[in-house]
């Protein structure tokens, strides 16, 4: 197939205006002639002057969780505890007979009584059924009694509250139980959903990071079975502490690495991430799931074994640890054979500006989400009231670059909700003026960036490399002339998507019939 008539995007090249895509991959790119003649009797599309890029990774994605919350009770919107409970009240009487209420984005404080709905009043608005309501950060949830029911031993555990607010291991172990009350029909219609709504914004590939607190091995199966049908591709990660047994699981579900949501920490808006100071808004310095010496453990026993290692980590304490880990590996076991394994941190959210060049060093990936930022940094945001002055600090994005760490980006949906330009366009605007980077730069961190923290080279739409590209609509007088890409000034439609190819394959077309052809 030959593209043309459009404008092709490729990184650090002048635009050219045909490409040419022949068994998954790039084949060509250049003037139509020179793609005819390196290409000969490839089926010509007009793109009748649209935009082809690079599609882009997302590389923090939990398809199942997504899917779920998709199809269920959205709360981001809810102004009130009491508008939630009557929420709850219309979506359960609109159909009684569903084994258990899902719902997630609360976010109690812009309520005028800024607190968690109660167990109590879950019991009564849900009409006795299982309810499982996520805070927007997903780190902690309001469950009723019935649901409470289904998790014996939970009253013993750290995070457990009698009145249904459940946060660390008493939310992970809720979390863990949450796939047997659902069917695996809903879970694996959940992951399709989820890699649709990604395809449709130009999204070619997701990192789907899977872990025994997040669901069970198979949701990792799931998405990758989901990606399989639809054509995206899916890179899997399993978030559980090295082991025999743990890196079994990661062969049998294909994962690149013992990596992801291994959390070391929580998460800010829960008050779970583990800071080395108070909080400024409550009681504590956040939770530690893992010490220093198990950071080292799950390190050394992959760099040995060259897969990925990885953790979430948020809070100042949380990442401290994981770069004192990586430096204590590197110690004992060279910097070479730790850049080799390819390792990655989740979040990162607060960096010391010092480990910077640790992770630079090390080749590690910082795997970021730029939509956090834009939901929650700034100076009345968030971050600021619960972290102070330190929120000042949070997501150096410009400065991670600038010191060589390879950065990625993702939305760890369904924390924020899956995007394609939108995480460019976010990382343009960082609520830090001092942060902000460049169209450009961002774009790099959406795309190439995502497949090489897999250890894929991809995204470049070089000769060779997989067809991974995606077709915009967008007015031309929105585009910089000098790297043909969006200028995403403030007001500036985001290019809307016409097609999204994954390994040459279409997963996505709308408006251009000639590609489905
Ligand atoms: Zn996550």
């Amino acid at each position: 197939m030959i593209l043309h008539g459009g404008t092709v995007v490729l990184p650090d090249r002048s635009p050219v205006a045909a490409v040419a895509v022949r068994d998954g991959r790039v084949a060509a790119v250049g003037t139509l002639e020179e793609v005819r003649a390196a290409d000969p009797g490839g089926r010509e599309v007009d793109l009748e002057g649209r935009l082809v890029t690079p599609a882009f990774v997302d590389a923090h994605v939990h398809a199942v969780q997504n899917g779920l919350v998709a199809a269920g009770l959205d709360l981001h919107d809810v102004t009130s505890v009491e508008d939630l409970l009557a929420r709850l009240r219309v979506y359960v009487d609109r159909d009684p007979g569903r084994g258990i209420v899902l719902g997630q984005g609360w976010d109690d404080r812009s309520w005028p009584d800024p607190r968690p709905p109660s167990r109590a009043e879950l019991d009564e608005a849900g009409r006795g059924h299982a309810v499982y309501l996520a805070r927007v950060d997903v780190h902690s949830a309001v469950v009723s009694t019935a649901l409470l029911n289904a998790l014996p031993g939970v009253e013993g555990l750290v995070g457990y509250r009698p009145d249904g607010l459940l946060t660390q291991d008493a939310h992970h172990v809720c979390r863990g139980r949450l796939d047997q009350l659902t069917t695996d029909a809903a879970r694996r219609t959940a992951a399709e959903v989820t890699l649709r709504e990604a395809a449709a914004l130009g999204v070619a590939e997701v990192h789907e990071l899977g872990g025994p607190h997040l669901g069970p091995l198979a949701d990792l199966t799931r998405v990758v079975d989901a990606g399989r049908a639809l054509g995206v591709r899916v890179v899997g990660y399993w978030g559980e502490s090295a082991g025999a047994e743990a890196f079994a699981r990661m062969t049998e579900v294909g994962a690149r690495g013992l990596a992801g949501d291994l959390c070391v920490d929580g998460a800010i808006g829960s008050r779970t991430a583990a800071l080395v100071d108070d909080y400024t808004d409550g009681p504590g310095r956040g939770a530690q799931y893992l010490d220093l010496d198990a950071v080292v453990d799950h390190l050394r026993a992959c760099t040995e074994r060259g897969v990925s290692g990885g953790f979430h980590c948020i809070g100042d304490a949380g990442v401290a640890t994981a770069v004192e880990g990586l430096r204590r590996v590197e110690r004992e076991l060279g910097a070479d054979r730790v850049r080799a394994a390819r390792h990655r941190l989740e979040h990162v959210e607060m960096v010391a500006a010092a480990d910077l060049p640790v992770l630079a060093r090390l080749g590690v990936t910082a795997s970021v989400q730029p939509g956090f930022d834009a939901a929650w940094g700034g100076p009345d945001e968030l971050y600021a009231q619960r972290v102070g002055d330190r929120a000042r600090t949070m997501n150096p994005f410009a400065s991670m670059l600038r010191s060589g760490v390879p950065v990625a980006f993702g939305t760890d949906t369904p924390v924020t909700a899956v995007a394609g330009w939108q995480m460019v366009r976010d990382a343009v605007d960082h609520r830090r003026p001092d942060e902000r980077i460049g169209v450009a730069e961002a774009f790099a961190c959406a795309t190439v960036a995502g497949h090489r923290a897999a250890g894929d080279e991809a995204g470049t739409l070089a000769p060779g490399s997989p067809a991974h590209l995606a077709v915009w609509e967008v007015e031309p007088e929105l585009l910089d002339p000098r790297t043909g890409l969006p200028r995403l000034d403030p007001g500036d439609a985001l290019p809307r998507c016409a097609a999204t190819l994954a390994d040459g394959t279409v997963v996505h077309a709308d408006g251009l019939p000639a590609l489905r052809g």
